[in-house]
């Protein structure tokens, strides 16, 4: 009767094998028998490329993020089908089913699983296995970054960029200051790294800028509590022997872990009972532990300050001087490019967790009351993807959205911080981040600050997973008026009232006389904090004092005693032309290392047929160097043309590398595709036999090749660089030359 059962499946799964998509032409030459009685996965021909059992989950995992609908249409009959028999196995073990039974379902589940894993390898994109360490290799070897003090044992979250990966970066920051500072007319200002306390004390850094930590309770090793338990769940999702329960119970905290605190971190800990990963030791109850590096300015130690841990405090700080600058009008926005310093916790993935790291941020002061942005038409029809809070609640995947159709019906909250997603996306496509592994993500509303109005990260699909790259966020007035309460400077902009109107003041006036006797050196604190407060508040002190004969005005949680003649209340009546208002701010937050990772791993190559000869295929804009020049042989007969090609080059200001070394072409030519050398000029015999002179030009990616004169590469590739015009014209318009073989 079972056996009957497990033979019906095995023709199911022939089904599902013939049923299969024609697309998918790995099905297309599918053998599949109707013979019940053979086994299944010896009447199929595989004919998917073999990967190491590494490999096959790397592309099953990527899989499970990344499928187009239309591949997850595909494989869903298929996971589908692997589950009814892992059930069933489980069935069968529970009800102690004879062991031939549980034998040949054994024998389906794995041809179900192999069926699978292979449909999966021949629908994943290239990208799915993705060699980390091959690209690592590539980059320490020639020298984009490494570990700093490395030569000392080197410090973990500290990186050095070599020549490469300072012109990538320097690269990038220019057509970031491009894109945003120039096109937007933005006002760019560089702050001190060096911050002092009160400053972060306002901006709210001192007492909540930390992350919760857990300790091996016999090293004291450390790990961030967040990522232990993230990753402690994933092991156990991978783990046969752990309950479906389990997994489920792992996936709903999973799903609710960016809003946990420390109580809700220690209990899931606990209950999953989860250890050191190093140590296997137990783990301490979470502690809070701030990112932020303290120092002291000067040398008596009294002047308490911290390196920076955003750029953007520069900006609010400074705000009374750039509205002036912008003559009092909003909105307007300003930019920093700077360092930014945090002390992870344990930082573990390369470039996207480290301690110290360029930011590049914009602060959009715009008013509360009107958040339309005047050039928001422009964009309106360009296509995010967008994974929005009500997506992620609901377990719905991120759906394409134009930016116009998601401010309209509210889903991002107003056309200011719409237009800044468009444009970060339009940034991020421009230095090659690849479009299908890029979404931006709404923060659930227990992920953002209390003030907070919308946010939305643009995150991009690398090897560590889905990772945050830049925040985009409407901070509505928090910091201002933080800076505001902090300091007693007013950081408002005036708006014009459509018509003048009469207001009634109501103002609480120290009485600095009897106030000092009292308070003494707290009095300038007690006359600061009473100008502060509204008409509204005043006149409730007011009514207080009448009927108790004292108030108790609150600072901060101190409390101070004021007896009616300790404030003078003044009323009077003023006419208004113009209403204070504190701006609202959107930011939008870059991390450019994470970016910049983010594209090399989108930018790593393999040659077809010889994996071992990895390039990096970057968009020519931020290519480290444009060009190499290639002489065919060290004879001197080349030297004059080699001359006028570097003066063409120099002349449009192309930067170049020239490899006069002695290896065979091909492997110059590899080497210069491993740092990512867009375009290849070859100095040949022919180069000089006519005037004026010509060379060839190699496209990296595509190793094809075209012959021009000499006078012509500058404009040529300068147009290649900034993307005037493509590989494909160049190759419409010149000669097509024909290379011997690599
Ligand atoms: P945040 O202020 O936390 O929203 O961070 C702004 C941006 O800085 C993020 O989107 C990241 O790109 C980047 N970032 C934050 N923390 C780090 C870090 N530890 N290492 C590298 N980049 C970071």
């Amino acid at each position: 009767m079972l056996s009957g059962y497990l033979f019906k499946n095995i023709r199911t799964t022939q089904r599902l094998l013939r049923n299969f998509s024609s697309d998918a032409k790995f099905f297309k030459v599918e053998v599949v028998s109707n013979h019940r009685k053979a086994p299944l996965q010896t009447q199929r021909k595989s004919i998917a490329p073999r990967f190491e059992k590494k490999t096959r989950q790397k592309i099953s995992d990527y899989l499970k993020q990344m499928a187009t609908p239309e591949i997850e249409a595909q494989l869903a009959p298929l996971r589908a089908a692997v589950k009814e028999y892992g059930d069933l196995i489980r069935d069968l073990k529970a009800k102690q089913a004879p062991k031939i039974d549980i034998d040949k379902a054994v024998v389906e589940l794995k041809a179900r699983k192999k069926l699978l894993e292979e449909t999966e390898i021949a629908l994943a994109p290239k990208e799915a296995s993705f060699d980390r360490l091959k690209l690592e290799d590539l980059l320490k070897r020639r020298f984009f970054y490494d570990q700093s003090f490395a030569i000392y044992g080197g410090v973990t979250g500290l990186y050095d960029f070599g020549p490469m990966g300072c012109a990538l970066k320097a690269n990038m920051l220019q057509q970031w200051r491009k894109h945003f500072i120039l096109e937007e007319g933005m006002l760019e200002v560089d702050c001190t790294s060096l911050t002092p306390e009160p400053v972060l004390k306002a901006s709210g850094h001192v007492d909540r800028f930390a992350d919760w930590m857990v300790k091996d309770t016999k090293n004291g090793e450390c790990f961030r509590a967040d990522h232990l338990i993230k990753n402690s769940i994933e092991k156990l999702m991978n783990d046969k022997k752990v309950s479906a329960e389990i997994k489920k119970d792992g996936e709903d905290v999973l799903a609710r872990l960016e809003g946990f605190d420390d109580k809700d971190m220690h209990e899931v800990i606990t209950r999953f009972k989860f250890k050191s990963p190093i140590t296997g030791n137990d783990l301490t109850e979470p502690i809070a532990f701030n990112l932020m590096f303290p120092t002291q300015i000067g040398p008596t130690g009294d002047f308490k300050a911290f390196l920076r841990p955003e750029t953007a405090q520069g900006i609010f700080v400074n705000f009374k001087r750039l509205l002036e600058f912008n003559q009092g009008k909003l909105p307007f926005a300003a930019a920093q490019i700077g360092l930014g310093f945090r002390n992870e916790i344990s930082p573990r993935q390369g470039l996207i967790r480290v301690r110290e790291f360029t930011m590049c941020e914009i602060e959009h002061f715009v008013d509360p009351e009107d958040k339309r942005f005047p050039k928001f038409a422009k964009v309106a029809d360009e296509k995010l993807v967008l994974f929005s809070a009500c997506n992620q609640l609901d377990g719905a995947p991120a759906r394409e959205v134009a930016i116009g159709e998601a401010v309209a019906n509210k889903t991002v909250a107003n056309e200011t911080l719409g237009y800044y997603m468009a444009r970060c996306h339009q940034f991020l496509m421009k230095v090659g981040i690849d479009g299908r592994r890029l979404r931006f993500r709404q923060h659930l509303s227990n992920e953002m600050a209390h003030y907070a109005q919308d946010c939305w990260d643009a995150e991009i699909l690398t090897s560590y997973g889905w990772i945050e790259c830049v925040g985009n966020a409407d901070r509505a007035c928090y910091d201002l008026q933080q800076h505001y309460k902090a300091t007693n400077v007013k950081l408002v902009a005036e708006k014009k009232l459509p018509e003048p109107v009469d207001v009634d003041i109501v103002e609480a006036q120290a009485n600095m006389a009897l106030l000092g006797k009292k308070y003494k050196k707290e009095a300038k604190k007690i006359q600061t904090a009473l100008q502060q407060l509204t008409s509204e508040q005043v006149t409730a002190i007011e009514a207080e004092l009448v009927a108790k004969q004292l108030y108790n005005l609150d600072i901060n949680g101190e409390k101070f005693e004021l007896a009616p003649d300790l404030v003078n209340i003044k009323k009077y009546s003023k006419k208004i032309h113009v209403q204070e208002i504190t701006p609202s701010v959107i930011e939008p937050s870059y991390g450019i290392g994470r970016i910049m990772y983010a594209l090399l791993e989108h930018s790593f190559r393999q040659r077809e047929g010889d994996e071992q000869r990895t390039f990096l295929a970057f968009k020519p804009l931020v290519a480290p160097i444009k060009c190499s020049i290639l002489p065919i042989s060290a004879n001197d007969t080349l030297v004059p043309v080699m001359d006028a090609v570097k003066e063409e080059l120099s002349h449009y200001e192309l930067s170049y590398k020239v490899d006069d070394s002695s290896g065979t072409i091909g492997r110059r030519y590899a080497r210069t595709d491993e740092i990512g050398i867009p375009f290849g000029i070859t100095v040949d015999f022919e180069s000089g036999k006519t005037t004026p002179y010509t060379v060839t030009i190699r496209h990296a990616e595509t190793m094809s090749q075209i012959r021009l004169e000499v006078s012509e590469l500058g404009r040529l590739i300068s147009d290649l660089v900034s993307g005037r015009q493509q590989w494909s014209d160049a190759q419409a318009k010149y000669p097509k030359f024909e290379a011997s073989a690599e």
